[in-house]
């Protein structure tokens, strides 16, 4: 049975491989969620059957506690499973950041949960038996359960910030103490100095220093996001990501479980390249967020500043634009997620298409609220991916573009960004629609995006409002371009 049990854990193990390598492209994403759905199948399959196989191992006198076990086992999966599937049935693509957040939180909590409980395992049978643990074995493990609890603590408390800040309970600005880096780097200097004490204790005394250590760790987490400012929010996410697959591979240490180091460091380094891509296309150093509060010095102004007035246009108007426009570039965010516009927008694409006009998308890398958010929603739309264009490929095209359309973005086009140092987003690369012909940018009102500074782009000479729900507006176009 264990040998059965280990060639499953290798296949599963592969099979999330393969859901990675085919989570990396549009086409082939739904197979990667195939594998990796197949693959979480299989490892739980076979580790219940390894609970099972205890229960027939005639060494094992006392069954009782592995009953009880697979009694426990069985409920909190079947409860588990209900709450997730209630879940992710209703959670709008909208909501999507959060819950992920939360479930980040859910990680970390366990990997504490599980350090507590090996530490309880060890010290109690160290009491009973006295002195159980050989010294070096100790240490080693003692390091295993030290580490497992410290990245788990700083992935609840920090998943949980990240949480509430994109849910909007909690305010998107960063919380900047004074002294903060000092704080951090306190921390962890006296969490290494605690370490070495736990390393070295046997039994029950180790308690005292992994209890301060989870409260100073629970701080550092809150510490740490909460020092974000809400334009650099998305590195954090998959920062945490990272995080939470190194809680996970951490339990695996301390459970002795092959499987889930091998599936946490897998989540821990694709979170960890994510978060590189994603410093590298906000122009933030990886290191600085890794030390939290990057992006900002503390002394950011998102103060609104007079740019003076604004002017509207209506659909009518701006669907004659278009028929009159050779090339168009549409320019989504996260109000097209919100409106649902992502169907009526590939409608316009298409019959703007079908007379002759260049159509093409520019996607910004932190559009909407998650890595690719935009691209699925093009991609659910049937818009052909070949017109779907990076941020990059895009941006030198805008002087020679007649009409670009915003629709629901605002932070991503941010002129700000890249004229005000002082702004929260300051030094973000955003796409630069301002140098086209003629700008509509589609919202319901003046309000700020998701860091909440305003945006120099809706006052300028060559841009003008649509004001009102994206997807009733663009179906209006749809209607007047016949
Ligand atoms: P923003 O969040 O900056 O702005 C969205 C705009 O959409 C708002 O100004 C809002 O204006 C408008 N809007 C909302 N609902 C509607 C609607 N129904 N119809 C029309 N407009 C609507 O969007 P961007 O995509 O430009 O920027 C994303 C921001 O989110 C960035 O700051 C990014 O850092 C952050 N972020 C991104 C993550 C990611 O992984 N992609 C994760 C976490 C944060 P109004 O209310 O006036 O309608």
């Amino acid at each position: 049975m264990v040998s059965f049990v280990t060639g499953a854990y290798i296949l599963a193990a592969l099979l999330f491989i393969l859901a990675l390598a085919g989570l990396s492209k549009h086409e082939t994403a739904r197979r990667g969620n195939a594998f990796g759905m197949a693959g979480m199948a299989l490892a739980v399959v076979a580790t219940l059957l390894l609970v099972l196989d205890y229960l027939t191992d005639d060494l094992i006198v006392d069954k009782t506690p592995i009953v009880i076990g697979l009694v426990i086992i069985l409920v909190a999966g079947t409860v588990g499973a209900v709450i997730g599937i209630r879940l992710a049935r209703g959670v709008e693509m909208t909501g999507m950041p959060e819950l992920i957040a939360m479930m980040h939180s859910f990680v970390g909590l366990a990997a504490v949960l599980v350090g507590y409980n090996t530490f309880i395992e060890v010290a109690s049978a160290h009491s009973t038996v006295g002195g159980a643990v050989g010294a070096e074995s100790g240490a080693v493990h003692n390091a295993e359960v030290f580490i497992g609890v410290f990245i788990g603590a700083v992935t609840f408390t920090g998943s949980i910030v990240a949480n509430l800040k994109l849910s909007a309970r909690m305010r998107s600005a960063p919380i900047a103490l004074p002294g903060r880096h000092l704080l951090n780097l306190g921390i962890l200097v006296v969490s290494a100095v605690l370490m070495v004490w736990f390393m070295l204790t046997d039994g029950w005394v180790g308690m005292a220093p992994l209890a301060v250590m989870t409260v100073l760790a629970l701080v550092l987490g809150f510490h740490l996001v909460a020092a974000i400012g809400g334009g650099d929010m998305p590195v954090v996410v998959s920062m945490l990501n990272s995080y939470s697959g190194w809680a996970a591979a951490a339990a695996g240490f301390m459970l002795g479980n092959d499987l889930l180091i091998i599936t946490g460091a897998l989540v821990g380094s694709s979170g960890a390249i994510l978060s590189y891509i994603m410093c590298k296309a906000m122009n933030r150093s990886f290191v600085s967020v890794i030390a939290g509060g990057f992006g900002s010095d503390g002394a950011v102004s998102g103060e609104a500043r007079d740019y003076g007035e604004h002017r509207e246009i209506q659909a009518d108007d701006v669907a004659d634009l278009l028929a009159h426009a050779s090339s168009v570039v549409i320019t989504p965010g996260y109000g097209m997620a919100v409106a649902q516009a992502q169907y009526p927008v590939a409608e316009m694409t298409k019959k703007l298409r079908e007379k002759g006009v260049d159509v093409r998308f520019g996607i910004h890398p932190v559009a909407g609220r998650l890595p690719g958010h935009m691209n699925v929603l093009l991609a659910e739309a049937r818009v052909p991916y070949d017109i779907v264009l990076e941020m990059d490929e895009v941006n030198d095209d805008f002087p020679d573009t007649d009409v670009v359309l915003v629709i629901g973005a605002n932070d991503t086009v941010n002129p700000a960004a890249l004229e005000e140092p002082g702004s929260p987003i300051a030094g973000m690369p955003v796409l630069e629609v301002w140098n086209a012909r003629d700008v509509i940018v589609f919202k319901r009102s003046m309000a700020t995006g998701y860091a909440g500074v305003q945006n120099p782009l809706f006052f300028k000479d060559n841009a003008q409002m649509l004001f009102g729900d994206a997807k009733d507006k663009v179906n209006e176009i749809v209607a007047a371009l016949g």
